[in-house]
């Protein structure tokens, strides 16, 4: 279904993000038909570039971005043709009126939006220059990139910032995490079906796992990285957002507004964690790959590169119920997931050599989105009633068969939703701070206590003392894959 046509500007239009993933996305929404050919995508950014300059290099970044739609050239010149481009300085007053002049009036039924895929110094300057040079009206939506914030204090004063210029219903954080297919499928399998909701809580389930494991380092971004890492990389935002989903309680109806009501309340409700229940790593070189150490141009940095820890939501539904978190870099799989662990059949009648088994629900956003239940079976054959988990899939590609679409990607379906101007995925003011309200403690306990992050190998699990802290509970980590 086409969105409204629009005057979308992105700030930072040249920059990695923009190349890599926004504008791949925007041309395959487009080759997909959903983009009304009035709308224009405006590149902002320092450089000195025209239009000309700027399509030329977005048809690069198409060619090895989007290359399953790229091969079209005309498609690829038609999407090139709405493309413009302004050098404005954010900070400065260069280019603001050659901007406005580009910009159609709100009045001639455009969306406008401005995403500000820039440093986030720059995101309080671009706001305030969005109002100074009357580029902004009540209509007006910007998308602001992350980190939101450093810390509680950061985020807060860049909340009251942005607020000073737009209202609330205005302003798209994101978080491309809530973007993912599987995650919206998340929601509708809990809340589309009966057979889930009534089992998933503590008397049912017996632990959850959240895991978000990246091959990677920190390579080209080691500096900005030691200044973070994982907590406030990955934990505070993507893993914590990934919580609230699952955790949540059902929201009256799916809209913006009832469905952050009920993530809040899920943060509210978070234990501060215990420093023993509290793993941080720090990768070395295997011989092949560089250290953490190395890759930050830092000797004595003490920032973790991996964390694991165990936490509880102090409700009704969670009482006692063990979420346990981990994401590092550098490790032995590229895997993303979320299982629902569900206890063990009271009884077993198969008798003891059959072991007892357990339900696993598991959700993954990557490599390949998709869900399955692991549900007990009988092994074929004449052997006897021997039992077996198998996964039942739930990958809604294979449901559907070749007719499905094609994944759609965060950053692609996201956009779409700042155009129609639905904030149901992306991240509001309170609930960052409160996420920061819960991270920050945890951070200053192990900075005051001067804690050493603990040496993995680079391309292996992770730390070993991140087993421990689930194997001493009686439960493992899922293997990744
Ligand atoms: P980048 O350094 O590649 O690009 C920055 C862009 O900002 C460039 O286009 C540059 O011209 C522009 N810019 C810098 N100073 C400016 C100024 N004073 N006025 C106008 N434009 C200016 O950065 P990036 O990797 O594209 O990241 C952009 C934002 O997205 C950051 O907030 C980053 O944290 C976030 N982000 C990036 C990624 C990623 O994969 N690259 C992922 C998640 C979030």
């Amino acid at each position: 279904i086409p969105v409204a046509p629009f005057d979308l500007v992105i700030f930072g239009g040249t920059g990695d993000l923009a190349r890599r993933k926004i504008l791949p996305g925007l041309f395959r929404r487009f080759c997909a038909g959903q983009i009304p050919p009035e709308s224009r995508i405006i590149g902002a950014a320092r450089s000195e570039l025209d239009d000309a300059g700027f399509r030329e290099s977005i048809r690069e970044a198409l060619h090895e971005f989007a290359a399953s739609k790229a091969g079209d050239p005309d498609a690829v010149q038609d999407f090139l043709d709405h493309l413009y481009y302004v050098a404005v300085d954010a900070t400065g007053s260069n280019g603001w009126t050659q901007l406005k002049e580009l910009m159609r009036d709100d009045d001639e039924g455009y969306v406008r939006a401005f995403y500000f895929s820039v440093g986030p110094s720059l995101f309080g300057p671009l706001a305030e220059g969005l109002r100074n040079h009357g580029l902004a009206h009540r209509e007006t939506r910007i998308v602001v990139e992350k980190p939101f914030g450093h810390d509680l204090e950061t985020a807060r004063a860049l909340n009251e910032e942005l607020a000073q210029h737009f209202h609330e219903d205005q302003i798209y954080r994101i978080d491309h995490y809530l973007g993912k297919e599987t995650v919206q499928n998340l929601m509708a399998v809990r809340f589309g079906n009966m057979l889930f909701e009534p089992l998933w809580n503590a008397q049912y389930v017996d632990h959850i796992q959240i895991t978000v494991a990246e091959t990677v380092g920190v390579g080209g971004r080691g500096s900005y990285y030691d200044n973070s890492g994982a907590m406030r990389d990955m934990v505070q935002n993507h893993l914590m957002q990934l919580l609230c989903l699952i955790a949540m309680e059902p929201p009256a109806k799916f809209d913006a507004d009832a469905v952050r009501d009920e993530k809040l309340k899920v943060i509210r409700a978070l234990d501060p964690v215990d420093p023993d229940q509290i793993v941080r790593g720090q990768y070395t070189s295997d011989g092949k790959m560089s250290s953490y150490r190395e890759d930050a141009e830092n000797p004595v940095s003490k920032t973790e590169s991996y964390i694991a820890l165990k936490s509880y939501i102090s409700n009704w539904r969670w009482a006692n119920t063990p979420f346990y978190l981990r994401t590092g870099k550098r490790l032995n799989a590229r895997a993303s997931e979320i299982a629902v662990v569900f206890k063990e059949t009271p009884h077993s009648i198969f008798g003891i050599d059959s072991g007892r088994h357990r339900n696993v629900l598991s959700i993954r956003l990557q490599p390949d989105e998709g869900m399955t239940l692991g549900v007990t079976i009988k092994e074929p054959g004449p052997g006897g009633m021997r039992l077996l988990d198998v996964p039942l899939d739930m990958s809604f590609a294979d449901a559907l068969g070749p007719e499905a679409e094609e994944v759609t990607d965060a950053y692609e379906r996201l956009i779409m939703d700042v155009i129609r101007g639905n904030q149901t995925l992306f991240m509001r003011g309170d609930e960052v701070e409160a996420a920061w309200a819960w991270t920050d403690p945890l951070i200053e306990g192990w900075e005051r206590r001067g804690d050493s992050p603990k040496p993995y190998d680079a391309g292996s699990v992770g730390p070993d003392d991140a087993a421990f802290l689930i194997n001493r509970d009686g439960r493992r980590w899922r293997v990744l894959k």
